[in-house]
């Protein structure tokens, strides 16, 4: 099977700004930044999406969830606050079929969602 978009960064075969990766996950600066901070971590394993996502797939998912924070926290954002975002399908927004959480912060963000 041919290498998602998130596969060929975390491979560094396309370039990204990334600022954080162990054996598991990888985050990255999105390239269409939706805030002052905007990271994008998803797990090596190419998941489709969060849809897709399998019963010993747990681990991994909970795994993702504390990274995020901690990488929120990295990025300077735990004094203000974050929002990790998942887009699942069409109406959910999801552009890229490789499981991602959006990590955004450094302005208000609105609620609900557009
Ligand atoms: P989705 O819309 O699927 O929830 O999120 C996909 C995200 O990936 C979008 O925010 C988009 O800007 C980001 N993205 C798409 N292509 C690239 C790329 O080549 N590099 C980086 N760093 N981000 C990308």
């Amino acid at each position: 099977m041919s290498k998602t978009l998130f596969e060929k960064i975390a491979a560094r075969e396309i370039p990204a700004s990334i600022v954080y990766e162990d054996d598991k996950v990888v985050a990255f600066r999105d390239i269409n930044p939706q805030a002052p901070t905007h990271i994008l971590i998803v797990p090596r394993k190419p998941i489709q999406r969060i849809g897709q996502a399998q019963a010993d797939d747990q681990q991994l998912l909970g795994y993702i969830l504390l990274k995020a924070a901690e990488v929120a926290k990295l990025a300077g954002l735990a004094e203000t606050g974050f929002r990790l975002v998942i887009n699942n399908g069409r109406d959910g927004g999801e552009t890229v079929p490789h499981l991602h959480c959006h990590i955004l912060g450094g302005r208000p963000l609105a609620w609900p969602p557009g």
